[in-house]
């Protein structure tokens, strides 16, 4: 079991994630990569540039050549992996957690964010770092136009002249996080007309929680009403996740915006390929897919098991998850997202990219109203309920729930937990990583049906 290393990373407050842990953590990473090429950004948050240098010294120290971008949002880095052909990347940000915290996030050569079984390889690492040789330490080169090329590459994957003619109004949101270093030149050279909010790099989070909720963006819903705008869009700490708000004022939940990234994607033709998504997200987005042609594929919760998902169907990673099969992809992946909003353009790189889903967004605006987009995504009402579990009373649960599902024949997915697919509706019942809990959850077409069918599998969870 990783001791460090969570689904997406090694996270923590400044007293856990110390100087002294992400020097070691950082040496370990170095001789996982076997001393190669690997790209450092961080985002603005204040303990940022300390653990920059303890993840710089860490990396050169064990041979590696680093390529430190500064300053960057998530998607910048991942994409330049690709762009410099790098052989890893560390990010040094929390993502949408409080000021606080902050965390490592890792990414392989292929852009891959590494989970917490590899996790766990780079932790036994810790014990014996491959120290190099004083005259075989890594060079540390500062490398400031990550940014500027990452712009020209989602300019290139949109269509510019048609958005500079519509101008569309935008207001931008970006949480004083690390979208604040390209979301408003990136919106502003795509043509469209933005008012900024929040849009200054602070690490202390000022303007809002860097989590875009719907009670975290109050401003921008209110802002977007009284000016006028065709949109709103805010981002999450990093970047790599996006929310939209429509031109009534109407806030758009993270599993819509992927459902509208994939109509825009199919651009009314069939999508090449099949869609991956978490075994979190609302059926709207597997019945858009349907209408497209494409299947979808369910994956375990947090985003390096979609990205490793999509690695393996475009033939970049072996079955098991490890070792590079650089053949000719069986299957292709048309995209991939989860329900937070979190949108992956194979396109551009393997990364979840909040700002190719605004430039995509941008463009969609030149046709018709963001409203209008959001009445081909079909609705659905959700109801959460939690058991309380010890660990073992969650295995238990789980398998009960599994058992009926296999006695009444029902269609389910057991990658993460154990979600049920039925007409029109889907329920999950799944154990909670962190807390004493299993969660039940379940998604209709209506409020009343969601209701009926969290509590009936509520009763069947708890074997009454
Ligand atoms: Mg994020």
């Amino acid at each position: 079991m990783a001791k460090y290393f969570g689904t997406n990373g090694v996270r923590g407050r400044f007293d856990e994630l110390t100087p002294e842990l992400t020097l070691r953590l950082s040496q370990a990473i170095g001789t996982y990569f076997k001393g190669g090429k690997i790209v450092v950004a961080r985002d603005c948050r204040l303990t940022g540039d300390v653990l920059r240098s303890a993840v710089v010294s860490g990396l050169a120290s064990v041979g590696c050549e680093v390529i430190d971008l500064g300053m960057a949002s998530s998607p910048t880095a991942e994409y330049m992996v690709k762009r410099l052909a790098a052989d890893g990347c560390i990010i040094i940000s929390a993502s949408h957690n409080p000021p606080e915290w902050n965390a490592l996030k890792v990414v392989d050569g292929r852009g891959i964010a590494l989970s917490r079984e590899r996790g766990e390889e780079i932790e036994r690492l810790m014990e014996k770092p491959g120290l190099a040789g004083w005259d075989k330490v890594g060079k540390i080169r500062t490398y400031e136009t990550g940014t500027v090329e990452h712009i020209e590459a989602v300019k290139k994957l949109a269509q510019v002249e048609r958005i500079a003619k519509r101008k569309p109004k935008i207001v931008i949101d970006c949480g004083n996080g690390a979208a604040s270093f390209i979301a408003p030149r990136l919106l502003k050279e795509l043509g469209c007309e933005i008012t900024s909010l929040n849009s200054h790099p602070d690490g202390r989070f000022p303007g809002r929680p860097s989590e875009p909720t719907e009670a975290n963006v109050k401003e921008l819903i209110a802002l977007v009403k009284s000016s006028g705008a065709d949109a709103g869009i805010a981002w999450d700490g990093d970047g790599d996740r996006v929310i939209f708000v429509d031109e009534k004022g109407s806030y758009v939940i993270g599993d819509r915006v992927y459902a509208l990234s994939i109509i825009w994607k199919a651009d009314g033709k069939k999508l090449k390929g099949d869609v991956v998504t978490t075994v979190a997200t609302s059926k709207a987005v597997e019945d858009v897919a349907a209408k497209y042609g494409a299947r979808i594929r369910y994956t375990a919760i947090g985003a390096p098991y979609l990205c490793e998902e999509m690695a393996r169907m475009v033939g970049i990673l072996d079955s098991s998850g490890r070792g590079a099969v650089r053949s000719m992809a069986k299957k292709s992946a048309a995209m991939g997202g989860e329900e937070v909003g979190g949108v992956i353009w194979p396109e551009l790189s393997m990364a979840k990219d909040g700002f190719m889903t605004a430039a995509k967004l941008a463009e969609a605006l030149c046709e018709k109203p963001l409203s209008r987009w959001l009445e081909e995504v079909p609705r659905y009402s959700n109801v959460k309920l939690k058991i309380e579990a010890d660990e073992k009373n969650k295995k238990e649960i789980v398998e009960r729930v599994l058992a009926h599902a296999k006695n009444k024949k029902l269609d389910c997915v057991t990658v993460d937990g154990v979600r049920i697919n039925l007409k029109d509706a889907w329920v999950i019942c799944r154990p909670s990583g962190t807390e004493p809990y299993v969660r039940i959850f379940a998604e209709a077409r209506n409020a009343g049906e969601a209701k009926r069918l969290a509590e009936e599998y509520e009763k069947i969870a708890k074997g009454t």
